[in-house]
């Protein structure tokens, strides 16, 4: 057996990590997230002159203390995992700020290997890096490399597996000076916990001392379970804080990260770091910056991209996604035939077949998507966007992340909230992606269009482009609204501060795109395709059972059985069988009505019609609204059967228009309290798997479900009541 070495890759957001760690596996990973929380963790196995590595890609940070959940899941990987090396990928163009997370490292202790990355954008920007001085200087091995290319991986990894086996497991910390005021007190507060082995455990000693002078949140907690050390500790904690207030006007913190780029920034004058003069820094980003954050030119760049994005992903996206439900449509019919009529048949065809179609038909959107998200992330754009729009963007609690998840979902109408919300990834902050996730949905998706369009074309046929620009308009409003409500409320909390910085401009690889990509539609069609399909079985059960009553159904027995004997007896007249045809689909339609209404969902429908009076909807609308959580396309097809028209096929809504002009229920200030509620309320049952699946747990689903429903139907008797006292309805 080769010896087996577990590898931590870690690093700064934008050293290459990725790159590398794709770079290191090639084909052979995983993905998946940590236990109970929605960071992603990635693995990847490889053979290699002997040793077998098996690679953890470490959430990228920028320290080791638990400010994010992302460095708490790095931070709690090396102490409970112990890996037997970690190799920390750093960005050599920015050797200094780079290095602040290795010395955190070295602190810990744990074996430890830099590679050198993007040494190519080092020397293009005429810095000169000396790594064997480096390695020296720290007695850890430095490796120069370039992930993207592939330079140097190798010899990473070799690297890396001889240093594990020299270390053998045994962790050795560097202790850095935090000057007078912060080092006696750490050394007496490293020998309490020594002296106590508390905790000693699971970490060093003195860095256990350092993280109660950071008044880091996690080791707190964990300190007051422990013993009543903590509490002395915490005390010694906050006098020197208060010392360090009175007599320097700062914080532990400030004093000990000074402490730390000072240490670093004698490393590099030790002959590491030079830097060749005449050579010009970036000038093509920087040039590329200088129109795309431009204060004008930005903004409209800006809205071009995300425009042609929304654009491609969408036109180009409905080919396959048109095969894709063509094929499933050709597979129903064919079951169709084989299947005889009844029960099996129709759990086959509406329950499995487009049920499967359902989830597979999202699937080139969501490549497409990720291919542009893919993209716009590693060529350094999307920190850009971020960058402009975070402004606008935070005084609603959300990030300038936020705009590509609104945009995707029906910002621009015509949208999915499924590849929308899927999009919310690029968010690292925990709160603001939630709350994007959760308003995204009220966004104008494509399926929601096409019922806007009936409502404004049968009941504001003048205004109908003012209505439609209106119907986005508050859709964008009500998004934003309700993220500052949440914010404020349930996800309340700091916003966090725009740490993102701008990279330079790079192109992107295709492997690392297509990679990306892969990736997430493949974890979409495994894990949300499973529980899409069980759900779109129950919703299918839900349109079903338990179905109308004996002599309802011998009722309709008899009158199909006239019908055709009728069309038997018929003279081969040309009228008369129009007029035979005509009645069957009449007939059919009634029947359809008949088996809805005594469903499940038509049966929730007609008991809700006191109280969705309120709101202006009769029990039909009702049964249309509850069908819509399947899919808001369901809305028009049901409403459809629902007021019994024979035909259920969207193109003929132009006949279901007809019905609901003359319908009493119906009237101009009935169909803005139904657009309203459509545009709030439940996000199809799709979407909320998949923000089940981004925000970790089903907690957030189900409170997508139903508050957005309460708030919706509180909007909408609100309109509802207020036009009628008007005079309006
Ligand atoms: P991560 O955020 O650390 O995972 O960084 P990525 O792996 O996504 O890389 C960010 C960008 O840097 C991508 O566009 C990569 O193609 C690019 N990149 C990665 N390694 C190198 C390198 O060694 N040299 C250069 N020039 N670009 C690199
Ligand atoms: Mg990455």
């Amino acid at each position: 057996m080769p010896p087996k070495i577990v590898i931590a890759l870690s690093g700064n957001p934008n050293s290459g990590k990725t790159t590398m760690f794709n770079a290191m596996t090639g084909a052979h990973q995983h993905v998946g997230n940590y236990p109970g929380i929605t960071v992603e963790k990635k693995e990847g196995f490889v053979q290699k002159d002997g040793y077998s590595f098996h690679i953890v890609d470490l959430p990228g940070t920028y320290s080791l203390t638990a400010y994010s959940q992302e460095e708490l899941v790095a931070r709690n990987f090396l102490v409970d995992e112990r890996p037997d090396v970690v190799v920390d990928v750093l960005n050599a163009s920015a050797l200094e700020r780079n290095l602040y997370l290795a010395v955190q490292l070295m602190e810990i202790g744990i074996p430890l290997v830099l590679a050198l990355n993007m040494m190519d954008e080092a020397k293009d920007q005429g810095l000169s890096i000396d790594s064997q001085k480096l390695s020296e200087l720290l007695k850890i091995p430095v490796v120069e490399t370039v992930a993207r290319s592939g330079h140097g991986v190798e010899p990473l990894l070799l690297e890396a597996g001889r240093f594990a086996g020299e270390r053998g497991g045994k962790w050795s910390q560097i202790n850095i000076s935090y000057g007078p005021d912060l080092d006696p007190v750490l050394k007496e507060m490293a020998r309490k916990i020594e002296a106590e082995k508390f905790l000693t455990d699971r970490y060093p000693p003195r860095w256990l001392a350092l993280k109660y002078l950071e008044s880091d949140e996690e080791i707190r907690v964990v300190g007051r379970k422990t013993g009543p050390l903590a509490l002395e500790l915490e005390d010694m904690a906050e006098s020197v804080a208060k010392h360090l207030e009175k007599t320097l006007k700062t914080y532990p913190e400030a004093v000990i990260a000074d402490y730390r780029y000072g240490f670093i920034s004698s490393l590099l004058k030790q002959g590491v770091l030079t830097k060749r003069s005449g050579q010009e820094r970036l000038v093509l980003s920087d040039n590329l910056d200088k129109v795309l954050t431009h204060k004008v030119a930005g903004p409209l760049a800006m809205l071009a991209v995300l425009l042609a994005v929304y654009q491609i992903t969408f036109t180009v996206g409905e080919i396959p996604m048109g095969w894709v439900q063509d094929f499933f449509a050709w597979l129903g019919d064919t079951a169709t035939a084989l299947i005889p009529d009844g029960l099996l048949q129709s759990l086959v065809v509406s329950g499995v077949i487009d049920g499967v179609g359902g989830v597979l038909s999202f699937v080139p959107l969501i490549m497409l998507i990720f291919l542009f998200i893919a993209f716009l992330e590693d060529s350094g754009y999307m920190a850009r966007v971020a960058y402009m729009l975070d402004r606008v963007f935070r005084a609603f609690g959300l990030h300038g992340c936020s705009v590509m998840p609104f945009i995707i979902s029906g910002g621009i109408a015509g949208g999915c909230a499924v590849p929308g919300v899927m999009a919310a990834r690029t968010l690292r902050s925990p709160r603001e992606k939630l709350a994007t996730l959760l308003t995204a949905p009220f966004m104008t998706c494509g399926a929601k269009l096409p019922v806007f369009i009936l409502l404004i074309g049968v009941f504001f046929a003048k205004y109908q482009a003012l209505m439609l620009c209106l119907v986005t308009i508050t859709a964008w409003a009500a998004a934003l609204l309700t993220a500052r409500f949440l914010r404020s409320t349930i996800i309340k909390g700091p916003s966090t501060p725009f740490v993102m910085e701008l990279p330079p401009y790079r192109l992107p690889t295709l492997k690392g795109m297509a990679i990306h990509t892969w990736e997430r539609t493949w974890q979409y069609i495994k894990k949300a395709g499973t529980v899409i399909l069980a759900i779109s079985i129950l919703l299918w059960a839900a349109m079903t059972f338990p179905g109308p009553p004996q002599e309802v159904l011998e009722q309709f027995e008899t009158r199909q059985e006239a019908l055709t004997a009728q069309v038997a007896n018929a003279a081969q007249k040309d009228q008369d069988m129009k007029r035979l045809e005509a009645r069957r689909k009449t007939l059919a339609g009634q029947e359809a009505e008949a088996r809805l209404r005594f469903s499940l969902a038509g049966r929730i429908g007609n008991g809700l019609e006191g109280i969705s009076r309120l709101a202006g909807f009769d029990w039909r609308t009702n049964i249309a609204l509850v069908g819509g959580f399947a899919a808001k396309e369901v809305i028009i097809s049901t409403l459809g059967t629902a007021y019994s028209l024979g035909e259920t096929d969207p193109e003929e809504a132009a006949g279901l228009g007809e019905r609901l002009k003359r319908d009493e229920n119906w009237s101009a200030l009935t169909a803005v309290s139904a657009i309203l509620f459509i545009m709030l309320y439940a996000p199809c049952f799709v979407t909320v798997v998949v923000i089940k699946q981004e925000a970790g747990s089903w907690k957030w689903a189900f409170f997508s479900m139903f508050f957005n429903t309460a708030l919706a139907f509180a909007l909408s008797t609100t309109v509802f009541q207020t036009g009628k006292v008007l005079g309006l309805g």
